[in-house]
């Protein structure tokens, strides 16, 4: 792309704004142009402002850029949100009022009516109801919670060739899911805490929406037909969530057919080789003690989803165990996804 579109970060300074960066600086189609958080950031240079907690330099240009206010007056017509959950509804409307494109990460609006909670491999078609909202307001887009992302592009596959009737799901999930400094090391060292706020209300709910239908002469997705119970718990690992779920399906495949329809899935941003689109979406291991989230977590730039561990379930018909990056394909990657899907779809 010859001119780059330019972006703001709001929410620039902590776990997923971080991640944002990283994923930005020198991506193919965008740069970054403002980055924005609090009050008690603003007026500072990124690099004193933020604990930069990447694995690689924050790349110098970035470090000099003066942190702004959330509000929307940016140079930029697209914003990735990585706001506070507290925060993100009141900020990223008044950005959609301004004009702005809005990916959003935060929880506030992915269950509205007139608001696409996208996974792009899997619903990019739900784009389609923004296109009937006048072009000269803005428009916010969801990225689905972190855990639902990856539990989703594990049971799509499985939904669309077999039908899923129930899941059960029991999560894992990393520290830096609770953001930053999130959970006291006091609470977590030596411990698992089984408890995260809202978190299994959304496992259990989000997962209908995207692997839903969308209607447009009623502008509302007829929600899938799938029974989901979660049961969350926080654990001492840095990044990377687990889940371990067993599955009931409307046709038992054998297991052969149940791994192919993993391993030879592939959604629109393949087709249209989008920049952040990974090459595989569903890894399969075989060993019988993967993925792990040290070992697994970046595959395809951490935007792969892996499975394994895959046996008969006394219960359903199927167990097996999951791992996404929550920072990557779980928030920033796939915020940045969804962005590179809409500029294919004309939205800029
Ligand atoms: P975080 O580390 O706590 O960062 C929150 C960001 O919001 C910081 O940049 C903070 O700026 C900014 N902020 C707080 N109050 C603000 C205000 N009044 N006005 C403007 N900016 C404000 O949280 P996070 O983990 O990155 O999560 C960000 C969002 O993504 C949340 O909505 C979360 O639910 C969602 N999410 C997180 C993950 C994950 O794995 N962490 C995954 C999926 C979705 P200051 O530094 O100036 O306070």
């Amino acid at each position: 792309m010859v001119n780059k579109i330019p972006v703001a970060i709001l929410g620039a300074t902590g776990s997923v704004g971080q991640r944002f960066i990283t994923l930005l600086h020198n991506h193919p189609w965008f740069t970054i142009v403002s980055l924005a958080a609090s009050k008690q950031s603003a007026g500072k240079r990124y690099k004193e402002a933020a604990n930069w907690l990447m694995p690689t330099p924050l790349p110098e240009n970035i470090g000099s850029i003066i942190v702004q206010e959330a509000e929307p007056n940016l140079p930029c017509r697209l914003v990735f949100s990585a706001l506070d959950s507290n925060v993100a509804g009141d900020v990223e409307m008044a950005f959609k009022k301004g004009g702005f494109i809005v990916v959003s990460n935060a929880s506030h609006y992915r269950m509205a009516n007139n608001v696409p909670l996208l996974v792009p491999e899997i619903n990019s078609d739900h784009l389609e109801m923004l296109e009937q909202e006048n072009s000269a307001t803005g428009k916010i887009v969801t990225n689905p919670n972190c855990s639902t992302i990856g539990l989703t592009l594990a049971l799509h596959p499985l939904h669309r060739l077999f039908g899923v009737e129930k899941a059960h799901v029991v999560t894992l999930q990393a520290l830096s899911g609770a953001g930053y400094p999130g959970v006291a090391s006091m609470d977590i060292v030596d411990n698992v805490i089984p408890y995260i706020q809202s978190e299994e209300e959304k496992i259990e709910g989000e997962p209908l929406k995207i692997l839903g239908t969308y209607c447009p002469d009623r502008r509302e997705v007829d929600k899938a037909n799938i029974s989901i119970s979660a049961q969350c718990n926080r654990v001492a690992v840095s990044d990377g969530h687990m889940a371990c779920i067993s599955v009931k399906l409307k046709v038992k495949p054998s297991k052969k057919d149940l791994i192919a329809a993993w391993t030879t899935f592939s959604g629109e941003p393949q087709k249209l080789e989008l920049p952040s689109a990974p090459a595989q979406v569903v890894y399969y291991f075989d060993e019988q003690n993967f993925p792990q989230p040290r070992l697994h977590r970046n595959i395809d730039k951490g935007m792969a989803v892996s499975v394994g561990r895959l046996r008969d379930c006394p219960l359903f018909d199927y167990k097996f165990s999951l791992l996404s990056h929550n920072t990557i394909r779980g928030a920033a990657g796939g915020a940045i996804l969804c962005a590179e899907m809409m500029v294919k779809k004309g939205f800029f």
